[in-house]
């Protein structure tokens, strides 16, 4: 496995909830972290049908057009109920003409569910796949989950996303209730950034 050395990062995210979060993860390693929308570019179209594909897509896309290794990462919630859906379309879920309404799409998951009569507890997932690429055309992929169940109503300010209905397995309140750091101790995101703290971050000095 390749391993970091450098000391500048591009973050390949458009996504604000995501950017504060994996910005909080990297602080403790000195790397000077930009933004792919602070460097103006595009966010590529998201084309394929895994994490691990649309991961792949953003990351080289920011690495190639800043010149510098660029980490980025491809998430969603997975329902068992609902084989697995919304997945690497989660976002897609939220969509509407004036911009993404995550409110609109938690009902749209639990509507859904009550149509089904899905059993309680209704299990889910939620999934995170980093990629870091460099501007050669290198990559690492890593993969990260945490499992729970959806909850209705939902319940709580904090975080972004699907995080009001979603109770993590063994915790009383919702990521949408927990402070940060208690999210960032268990999460898919911290998962999947584990791993590469003990692959190609393993040099650095924390
Ligand atoms: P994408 O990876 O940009 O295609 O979008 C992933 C979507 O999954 C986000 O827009 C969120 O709705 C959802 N998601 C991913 N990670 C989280 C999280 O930590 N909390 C809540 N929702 C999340």
């Amino acid at each position: 496995m390749r391993s970091f050395d450098g000391d500048r990062l591009v973050l390949a995210s458009h996504n604000k909830g995501k950017l504060s979060e994996i910005a909080e993860l990297l602080a403790p390693y000195g790397i000077e972290v930009v933004s792919a929308g602070d460097l103006g570019f595009e966010e590529p179209e998201e084309t394929e049908d895994t994490f691990a594909g649309n991961a792949r897509i953003k990351a080289h896309f920011a690495a190639r057009a800043s010149g510098l290794p660029a980490l980025s990462d491809d998430s969603g919630i997975m329902v068992d109920a609902l084989d697995g859906a919304p997945g690497v379309y989660t976002a897609d879920w939220a969509e509407t003409p004036a911009g993404r309404d995550f409110p609109m799409a938690m009902k749209k998951v639990w509507d859904l569910l009550e149509e089904k009569s899905a059993p309680e507890p209704r299990t889910a997932r939620f999934c995170c796949t980093l990629c870091l690429a460099w501007p050669d055309g290198h990559d690492e992929i890593f993969d990260g989950t945490v499992e729970g169940r959806l909850v209705w109503p939902p319940r709580g300010e904090n975080g972004f996303g699907f995080d009001p209905i979603f109770l993590p397995e063994g915790e009383t309140e919702t990521f949408g209730e927990m402070d940060q750091a208690r999210k960032q101790a268990m999460s898919h995101r911290a998962d999947a950034f584990r791993q590469l703290v003990r692959g190609p971050f393993k040099d650095l000095s924390k």
